[in-house]
């Protein structure tokens, strides 16, 4: 079946004037050729590597010392890998979520918004679904932007998850503007009685990254409807606004003004952000390499692979001599099961989660390196990216904001790949 598809999406992309599926899948996509990824793919494994090579080295070390474990086998990597976790880096998300009220949470995104975009959230009304749900405007300097609901909490029968969606998009119709309105839908755990909901740290990332697709909605400035917004952004670059506002949730003057405990009114302890920022980076060079290694074997798949008789068990052994560092045994047979590149969309995207990465990684260096969340970098950053919708290519939307290309630097740095610690 693996050998029929490969040989059938060769011919599709054959008949469509491409000379490999790997370029039809990309010809829609932010990245512009098969080489540009494969090269990409390669540099940030390259850098990522002795990170790799250190985790594992740190946890054989621990299986021989904590769990008499000389060899540290495939089926021991799990394991061992959660003993080194919580020996070193655990913390209770229970105590954790004493400190994120949803009464702080809430203006404290609100608040990053405000910094960033020098817009204001207010409380408004429209018809709701549900009494749990509330209506929000958007204004810039008292001119209404767009609008929101917020379904926050999770309820029998709700579709489980968190996502943003359109409930209308933004264009000009005669003489009026139709402003846009966004879903912005969680599933957190409802407040009981008088006290207030409490979120995990992750719950309050999840809000973040929504409101970011949120505002990539909102803050349009594009009157055509099929590229306001994110109608027409490239499906490898839809993630960046979201990914980007995340960043805001690891920061420790933000987190400090959004926290609060719920019963002494303490913001987060700097101990307690320590160590969540410690598990955060936990095996993050053994993590990447391993989500390079299924990105680059997809690629190279696309690619130049003889569909008719090549052998991708030698392919995939080849990418993970390249570039990982827990290598299956032999009558491991990863390939039949992964279902992202044979059935679902990814087959030559699977990239795109790094991809991504990079993107909002250093798109948020921008603000970094002009001193944190600011309004200078925040409008270039509207005008630039979050305006613009799919009118234009998202790597000229990046250039125009960013001056340069793409570079793979801060993702590593925020991930605790930093060449001091090799
Ligand atoms: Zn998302």
């Amino acid at each position: 079946m693996i050998r029929e598809k490969l040989q059938l999406t060769r011919e599709e992309a054959q008949l469509l004037g491409f000379a490999n599926y790997a370029e039809l899948s990309l010809y829609t996509k932010m990245a512009e050729s098969p080489a540009q990824v494969i090269t990409f793919l390669r540099d940030l494994a390259h850098r990522a590597k002795p990170f790799a090579v250190k985790d594992r080295q740190e946890l054989e070390a621990f299986a021989r010392a904590e769990l008499g474990l000389d060899t540290l086998e495939a089926w021991d990597i799990a394991y061992a890998s959660e003993k080194l976790r919580v020996s070193r880096y655990a913390f209770s998300e229970q105590e954790v979520k004493q400190y994120f009220p949803e009464s702080k949470v809430l203006p404290g995104l609100f608040g990053v918004v405000k910094t960033l975009y020098g817009v204001e959230v207010r409380d408004s009304s429209a018809p709701v679904w549900h009494p749990d749900v509330r209506f929000f405007d958007i204004l810039k300097d008292g001119a209404l932007v767009g609008s929101f609901y917020f379904d926050l909490y999770s309820r029998e029968g709700k579709r489980p998850g968190a996502w943003m969606d359109d409930a209308r998009g933004r264009r000009v119709k005669g003489d009026t503007v139709q402003t846009p309105v966004a879903y912005l839908t969680c599933n957190f755990t409802r407040p009981v009685g008088d006290k207030p909901a409490v979120f995990t740290h992750d719950e309050v990332i999840t809000l973040f990254h929504e409101f970011g697709h949120g505002l990539h909605h909102m803050l349009t400035r594009v009157d055509e409807l099929g590229v306001s917004g994110i109608n027409g952004v490239e499906w490898d670059a839809v993630e960046l606004p979201s990914q980007f506002m995340e960043n805001f949730c690891w920061e420790w003057d933000v987190l400090q003004g959004m926290s609060a405990h719920v019963e002494t009114g303490l913001p987060l302890p700097r101990e307690l952000f320590d160590k969540m920022l410690a598990a955060k980076n936990f095996q993050s060079g053994m993590i990447t390499v391993r989500q390079l290694e299924f990105a680059l074997f997809d690629m190279l798949l696309y690619t130049d692979f003889d569909a008719e008789h090549g052998n991708w068990l030698q392919l995939l052994d080849q990418v993970r001599q390249e570039v990982a560092v827990n290598v299956p045994l032999t009558y491991n047979r990863f390939p039949n099961s992964f279902s992202h590149i044979f059935a679902g969309g990814y087959s030559a995207g699977y990239y795109s989660y790094k991809w991504a990465e990079v993107l909002s990684a250093d798109a948020y260096a921008a603000f970094e390196e002009a001193g944190g969340a600011n309004a200078a970098t925040g409008q270039r950053f509207w005008d630039e990216v979050l305006a613009v919708g799919g009118s234009r290519s998202a790597l000229e939307s990046f250039r125009a904001f960013r001056g340069r290309d793409p570079q793979i630097d801060a993702l590593l740095r925020h991930s605790g790949m930093v060449e001091e610690a090799v």
